[in-house]
C-alpha cells in the first residue's frame, strides 16, 4: 500500500474513532453490577432499597441476597414455613423496587455463624454476579446475623480475586468496591457517610417494597415492641402508617456529605436519604469516582 493512501486512510480512521468516541461516551456509561448482602430476607431493603431502585432504572444491574433465610423472625410460625412465606415476600419486594433478583441462602435465621461453608456461598455468589459493588453491614452490631454476615463479607473480600480458593467458580480479575450500609452504633468507631444518595423521588416505591414483607413489617417487628395492636388492619392505611414511621431524620454527617455532593441549598431540601461507607479492603475509588457511580439526585 502507498504510503500516502495508508496515511489517508489512518486519518479517516482517526477521524472516525474521534467522532465515534465524541458522540458515543455519554450513552455509554459502564452499566454496574451491584450485589446487596443481608443476613434477612428484608435488610437489603431497608438499607438499600431506595438507592437500588435509582440504579436499576438507570440500567444497572442489582441483586439482593440474604444469608439466611428468615426462618426465626415471627412469634407464632417458624421453621420452613415462615421461610418460604419470606421467600415469597422477598420476590415481591424484588420485583417492586425493580431490581434483577433476590436470592436467599438455606443458612437458618439466629444461628448464622462466620463458617468456611458460609464463607465459600458469599465468595461464590459476588463471583457469580461479577460484582463491581459489594454492599453489606459493619461488622459491629446488636445482631448476631447481621454482625457475622458483616465478618463474613469481610473474609470474603480479598479471596473472591484468589483462584485457588473456591475453585467451582471462576476467581474475579479485578477487586470489586465494598460498601457499608449505615448503622448508628458507635463502637469502635462511628459510620462515615461517603456517599449519600437521596431517595425522596423513589421514597413512596421503597415503602411498597418493604409492605410486601407482611411478616416483618405488620406483624414480627411490631411484636417485638409490643405495638401489635397499633398495626391499621387496612392495607393502604397500614402501608401509610409504615412511611411514617420508617423515616428517619438525616444525621448532621449525612447532610454534611449531601452539601458536598449536590450544594447546600438542594441538600436543606432532601427528607430522606441513604448512606454508605467506603470499605477498607477491596478496591477503593477516591470520594469523587464512587460518588459519580452513584445517582445524586
Ligand atoms: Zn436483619
Amino acid at each position: 500500500m502507498h504510503k500516502i493512501v495508508r496515511n489517508t486512510l489512518r486519518g479517516a480512521l482517526l477521524a472516525a474513532v474521534t467522532l465515534g468516541v465524541a458522540t458515543l461516551a455519554p450513552a455509554q456509561s459502564p452499566k454496574l453490577r451491584i450485589i446487596a448482602i443481608g443476613a434477612h430476607p428484608d435488610d437489603c431493603d431497608e438499607q438499600f432499597g431506595g438507592a437500588a431502585i435509582k440504579l436499576a432504572r438507570a440500567g444497572h444491574r442489582v441483586k439482593f441476597l440474604s444469608v439466611t433465610n428468615g426462618d426465626a423472625g415471627h412469634q407464632t410460625i417458624g421453621g420452613a414455613a415462615l421461610a418460604k412465606r419470606r421467600f415469597l415476600e422477598a420476590q415481591e419486594s424484588a420485583r417492586r423496587l425493580g431490581i434483577a433478583e433476590y436470592q436467599v441462602l438455606d443458612n437458618h435465621d439466629g444461628e448464622l455463624l462466620p463458617t468456611l461453608e458460609v464463607r465459600r456461598q458469599i465468595i461464590r455468589a459476588i463471583r457469580e454476579w461479577k460484582a463491581d459493588i459489594v454492599l453489606a453491614p459493619r461488622p459491629n452490631d446488636y445482631h448476631p446475623d447481621h454482625r457475622y454476615t458483616g465478618v463474613l463479607v469481610q473474609d470474603a473480600a480479598h479471596l473472591v480475586i484468589v483462584p485457588n480458593v473456591v475453585t467451582d467458580t471462576p476467581a474475579l480479575e479485578n477487586n470489586p468496591i465494598f460498601l457499608y450500609y449505615e448503622d448508628d452504633f458507635q463502637k469502635p468507631a462511628p459510620f462515615r457517610p461517603d456517599v449519600v444518595v437521596p431517595i425522596d423521588d423513589v421514597y413512596g416505591q421503597k415503602v411498597h417494597a418493604l409492605d410486601a414483607h407482611v411478616s416483618q413489617f405488620y406483624e414480627w417487628l411490631p411484636w417485638t415492641v409490643h405495638k401489635l395492636d397499633s398495626v391499621p388492619k387496612d392495607d393502604k392505611a397500614r402501608e401509610a402508617w409504615l412511611a411514617k414511621g420508617f423515616h428517619e431524620d438525616l444525621t448532621a454527617a449525612a447532610r454534611k456529605t449531601l452539601q458536598e455532593e449536590i450544594g447546600n441549598d438542594a441538600a436543606a431540601k432532601i427528607v430522606d436519604a441513604e448512606s454508605f461507607e467506603l470499605c477498607e479492603y477491596g478496591r477503593r475509588p477516591t470520594l469523587t469516582e464512587l460518588r459519580a457511580m452513584f445517582p445524586l439526585n
